[in-house]
């Protein structure tokens, strides 16, 4: 890839975002190096209060610390409903909402270990119920509320869900007809219920009339406390097992990536569908203490724009999707806010193309921090941090107790370190840090493939330059072999993204006679751009002078929209089964579907 590296150093895009101290604001983790090399996870896990004996349970680091002390009266959740309503939540009065709910799940007879899932939008009591569960010392599972039916009967079959968390439309649009085959399902809670549903609990009964004091189940470190279900980009989605211990790294990586202090507004965009949504939009800003923006709207850059500037957002956490589409609509759209009160701004979930970040520096005068991490992972990994320069397009470097290397696998199942900077090879971290998934749920042979030694491969393909910036080059799955070049599909859609007409691109690999495989771009452009030959002979000029012609793409095909998942994330693997006319697989988490 030697041709790509050359065009790379020479792109705009490459330029180092230089960081300037900020007297009024100094970051968390001000020097990097030494706080990595003096590192401890006890000294991380002492952050915390803990409970007596060792125990430790996460909703107690989310509410009862604060809540006992003096940010009792300091809002915990801002929530913004559809219809314009707004609620404040503090945490005190968090606190007391969660523990009605853990006094709901005794009195309905419901046992530490057993499962709760919660599938609802993203209501007051999604939180509620969430935040109770974990004290009742039983396990979370969220679905992501858009999923039809069978998502929802396979996960909660495989999950051998006891309890559900609904609304009165979802459970009659989704959970009625397969509720016969969910026998262990014992209880359904209806948040706006009115307690004559068949079979059902109404919220307004069981959580609402129930006493508030509740003593917390003393959960211990190693408990399971949450059940996530993988994205689906590659394929049938996984289900990680993670323990209560996770709150460490939740709570580390608040303080640390996602530079969280004392009086920040904080707002992550991900739904707690996804492990997103639960690690940063309740665990980590509820641990740091401080104000969690909750919005029910889906996206659009008006409604967002507004967020950010009226809830006076300092720290806001979203995705490269939601940034591209931001991006779609150019500067103009943001003209008329102010956002003063914004200090920090991050991103996960897919590759951040470096244009994205660029552009967040032009537009809102810092860049987006991207960093990486997965369900498995169960927090954040490697990340770009307030106080280090940014590269765009580099994930950024490990967290502070994180070892992460570029590794080889080899034949006898073992793995070889690649020392040496630059060259690409799995991202691999030596396992042992507090939110490492624990199982794959009733898959442990497959949990066991993910280890080799001391390292967990995360199937990730990487590479590491001799700064120690870690730079995605693509899912193991997704890589490109071309004519004895490995080409990593985020590259080359990056490249595209520069084009001013471009919005997304989704690019593959498709056989080749000759080649082994040629490299194929799905396109998909900006309002005011057209589908032309003209167009589609311009992007693969400019494809070929910025990454050299082994690395370009060889066809272009125009789309609408790509295929995504529903947290956001590009499906490369179903352009390809769609070009090649190969089975689709599992489509359960598939959001747009335009071809
Ligand atoms: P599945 O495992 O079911 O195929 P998934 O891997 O998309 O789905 P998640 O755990 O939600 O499920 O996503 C983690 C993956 O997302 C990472 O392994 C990586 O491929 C990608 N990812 C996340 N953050 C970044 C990032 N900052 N840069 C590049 N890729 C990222
Ligand atoms: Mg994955």
């Amino acid at each position: 890839m030697s041709d790509a590296n050359d065009v790379r150093a020479s792109s705009k895009t490459d330029a180092v975002i230089h960081k300037q101290a900020s007297p009024a604001c100094p970051p968390n983790l001000a020097d990097y190096d030494a706080v990595r090399a003096g590192f401890s996870w006890d000294a991380a896990r002492a952050r915390l209060d803990g409970l007596p004996d060792g125990g430790l349970n996460i909703a107690y680091e989310a509410l009862d610390r604060h809540a006992r002390g003096p940010r009792a009266g300091r809002t915990a959740l801002r929530w913004l409903g559809l219809d314009g309503s707004r609620r404040a939540l503090t945490y005190a009065e968090l606190l007391s909402a969660s523990c009605r709910f853990a006094h709901a799940l005794a009195t309905l007879g419901v046992q530490p270990g057993e499962r709760v899932f919660v599938l609802t939008g993203r209501v007051v009591e999604l939180y509620v119920a969430v935040l109770g569960a974990f004290r009742a010392g039983c396990t979370v599972c969220p679905l992501f509320s858009a999923f039809g039916p069978e998502p929802i009967a396979t996960r909660m079959e495989l999950g051998d869900a006891r309890v559900l968390v609904t609304t009165s439309a979802l459970y009659r649009r989704k959970v009625a007809g397969i509720r016969e085959r969910l026998p262990g399902l014992r209880h359904v809670i209806l948040t706006d219920g009115k307690g004559d549903e068949d079979d059902c609990h109404a919220w307004r009964e069981v959580v609402e009339r129930a006493p508030d004091a509740y003593t917390l189940v003393a959960t211990r470190p190693e408990d399971i406390a949450l059940l996530h279900f993988t994205s689906g980009t590659t394929g049938r989605p996984k289900g990680a097992l993670h323990a209560h211990q996770a709150v460490v790294t939740h709570h580390l990586t608040g303080h640390y990536v996602l530079d969280l202090h004392d009086e920040d507004v904080f707002w992550c965009t991900a739904d707690p569908g996804w492990v997103t949504g639960m690690s940063y939009g309740i665990i980590a800003p509820l641990t740091c203490g401080v104000t969690n923006v909750v919005v029910e709207a889906e996206f659009d850059a008006a409604t967002w724009y507004g967020v950010l500037e009226q809830e006076q957002v300092s720290v806001w956490y979203t995705a490269p999707t939601a940034i591209r589409m931001l991006m779609k609509l150019g500067q103009e759209a943001l003209a008329d806010y102010d956002f003063k009160h914004l200090r920090f701004m991050a991103s996960v979930g897919e590759p951040l193309n470096p244009e994205a970040v660029v552009w967040g520096n032009e537009a809102f005068g810092m860049p987006f921090h991207d960093n990486w991490w997965q369900t498995e992972t169960g927090g954040i990994m490697i990340a770009n941090y307030a106080a280090l320069d940014v590269k765009p397009g580099s994930m950024g470097r490990p967290l502070p107790g994180i070892e992460a290397a570029i590794v080889a696998r080899r034949e006898d199942g073992g793995v070889d370190v690649i020392a040496e900077p630059d060259r690409e090879g799995e991202l691999a971290l030596k396992k042992g840090w507090p939110s490492m998934m624990r199982d794959y749920l009733n898959e442990h042979e497959r949990y066991e493939r993910c280890f080799a030694g001391d390292w967990y491969l995360t199937g990730d393909l990487a590479r590491q330059d001799a700064d120690g910036y870690f730079w995605f080059v693509g899912r193991a799955d997704d890589v490109i072999k071309s004519a004895g070049h490995l080409i990593g599909p985020f590259e080359v859609e990056s490249a595209l993204m520069e084009h001013p007409a471009v919005a997304e691109v989704g690019v593959i690999g498709i056989p080749d006679p000759v080649a082994g495989e040629q490299v194929k771009a799905f396109v998909a452009l900006k309002p005011g751009h057209e589908p032309s030959l003209e167009l589609n002979r311009a992007l693969l000029g400019h494809a070929r002078k910025r990454l050299g012609a082994a690395v370009a793409p060889k066809t272009i095909e125009f789309r609408t929209n790509l295929p995504k998942t529903r947290s956001g994330k590009i499906m490369r693997r179903l352009l390809k089964a769609r070009e090649l006319g190969l089975p689709e697989g599992d489509l359960s988490t598939l959001e747009s579907d335009e071809q």
